[in-house]
């Protein structure tokens, strides 16, 4: 399954959806210089460039005390040029991870990570989702990978991919199963998945033997090795697999393309073109 490919398309689609719309303003906030998480930060914003969306990029020290990022997010918050507000994790040790995300406005959640949208994922009734297991699902729909009925196995339960994956499969109807770090016999979880969605972060993990003839297989995991990036997956999959998510060039794009279409979701919700549930 090309994410690639299909984030490439999307790009372009979204590119003529934000110039119909208007002005749409994302604002990211990095924390620190983990040098991983400075690329990602400048791969977002090369493609909201690419869209026509306008991204604002706010960077701040390692040591910025808490209650100063947490007053920029505010800021950010009332900030009406801003439609979505990204604060890229992990955040230094110091700073409570969670207070940051209660913090940014529910309507401005592009990484979906609040307790309201979590929320509203887990009652089925998303506003912002996260951006990752949007991408897993918008390539298996890409590539007609049946999934009501069928039997999904997610391994990983991050409340940024394995948990929401496991909730949109739900949503899709299949069966699904959770796996972690404490699951006995991964091999026989995995084995029955029609679906199979690997989010852990250990490079090689799911080998051939741990996966069904015929299966749907998508590599969350990135890896920086000596190699290069790898996956969760190990590249003997291929064989056993009918689809398999390449790395790199499988779910990351994706995970960029889905971010900005949050960002023109949110820029929509806040001009009322779309209903945001307020309580
Ligand atoms: P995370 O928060 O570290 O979660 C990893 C999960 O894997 C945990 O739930 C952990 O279980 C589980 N786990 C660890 N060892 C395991 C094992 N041996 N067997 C089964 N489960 C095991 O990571 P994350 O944020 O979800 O990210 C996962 C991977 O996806 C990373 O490689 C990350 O870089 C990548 N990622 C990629 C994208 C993308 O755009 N492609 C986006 C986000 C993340 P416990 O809960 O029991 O500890």
């Amino acid at each position: 399954m090309d994410g690639a490919a299909l984030a490439a398309r999307l790009r372009e689609e979204l590119k003529a959806e934000v110039d119909g719309f208007g002005h749409v303003g994302l604002a990211t906030v990095l924390v620190g210089d983990d040098p991983a998480s400075a690329i990602y930060i400048r791969n977002k914003h090369r493609a909201a460039d690419e869209v026509g969306i306008e991204a604002l990029d706010k960077r701040l020290p390692a040591s910025t005390p808490e209650d100063e990022l947490v007053e920029l997010v505010r800021e950010l918050n009332d900030d009406d040029g801003v439609d979505g507000i990204l604060v890229q994790t992990p955040l230094p040790e110091h700073i409570d991870e969670g207070l940051v995300m209660r913090t940014i406005d529910p309507v401005k959640d592009v990484d979906g990570l609040s307790p309201f949208s979590a929320g509203q994922l887990y009652l089925g009734r998303q506003t912002l989702v996260p951006a990752t297991p949007l991408g897993v699902m918008r390539l298996l729909d890409e590539y007609r990978v049946p999934i009501a009925g069928q039997r999904a196995v997610v391994v990983g339960r991050s409340s940024l991919v394995g948990k929401p994956v496991a909730l949109l499969l739900l949503q899709a109807n299949a069966t699904v199963t959770l796996c972690h770090s404490r699951t006995q016999d991964l091999a026989r979880q995995t084995l029955d998945a029609d679906i199979l969605v690997a989010a852990v972060g250990h490079p090689g993990l799911i080998t051939a033997d741990m996966v069904k003839q015929g299966g749907a297989v998508v590599d969350v995991g990135i890896t920086r090795t000596e190699a290069g990036l790898a996956g969760d997956v190990d590249a003997g999959v291929a064989d056993v697999a009918a689809f398999l998510t390449p790395v790199p060039g499988g779910v990351g794009p994706m995970t960029i393309v889905e971010m900005l279409g949050n960002a023109l979701r949110a820029a929509r919700y806040r001009a009322g073109a779309l209903a945001f549930p307020r309580t």
